[in-house]
């Protein structure tokens, strides 16, 4: 039955082809997905930390929004 071991012999050969090629398509490092977290500043009036492109800046300060803006000196 030399017909028979050859076709086990060829499917053995493609059943490791196609592990290979499947783990060689899969990635080895999932990718996190990285969340940009701004810097975050300190609101000079009540001293939470928000966001800096959420925070309102006067000068070289900054708040957390418009009515401790007003409040401020
Ligand atoms: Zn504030």
């Amino acid at each position: 039955m030399f017909g028979i071991r050859v076709l086990f012999y060829l499917v053995g050969i493609a059943l490791v082809i196609w592990i290979l090629s499947r783990l060689a398509k899969t990635p080895r490092v999932k990718q996190k997905p990285v969340k940009q977290v701004g810097s975050m500043v300190r609101c000079a009036h009540c001293g939470t930390h928000v966001p800096l492109n959420e925070a309102l800046q006067v000068k070289d300060r900054y708040y957390c929004c418009r009515a401790h803006r007003d409040e401020a000196p």
